[in-house]
């Protein structure tokens, strides 16, 4: 069985693992103060089968990186998966994934489908 005691160890979240990917003359994490960013955003319409004019939910997905050296940027405070329903992190935590809609769009637009969530376990050392 696993179990989680947060008061003798950190509380394991996604994308706490750091993932650094750097050019080779590029500035290091350690150097760089990160002071201009790529972000990089796809948007998706959604729709019931393919060829449908009408989309039924709207989502993007969001990547942030400093545009000095190359590291990128985790989210924070998110669960990992993907919902329809509310914004959530991919595993890495480096991309945001949020359920969009038009403004005009009723209350409960987009949140009948299907999505999915991590959670992070720490196995009982005893
Ligand atoms: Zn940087």
């Amino acid at each position: 069985m696993f179990t989680h005691d947060d008061r003798h160890q950190p509380i394991p979240r996604c994308g706490s693992t750091r993932l650094v990917f750097l050019e080779p003359d590029q500035e290091t994490p350690l150097t760089c103060l990160h002071k201009n960013f790529h972000v990089d955003a796809a948007m998706a319409r959604i729709t019931e089968a393919p060829g449908d004019d009408t989309a039924n939910a709207f989502n993007i997905d969001v990547r942030v990186n400093c545009a000095d050296c190359g590291e990128p940027f985790r989210w924070i405070g998110l669960p990992c998966g993907y919902s329809p329903a509310q914004p959530m992190v991919s595993v890495n935590g480096l991309e945001l994934r949020a359920p969009m809609a038009p403004q005009s769009a009723p209350d409960g637009f987009g949140q009948g489908g299907p999505g999915f969530r991590v959670d992070v376990l720490v196995p009982d050392p005893a």
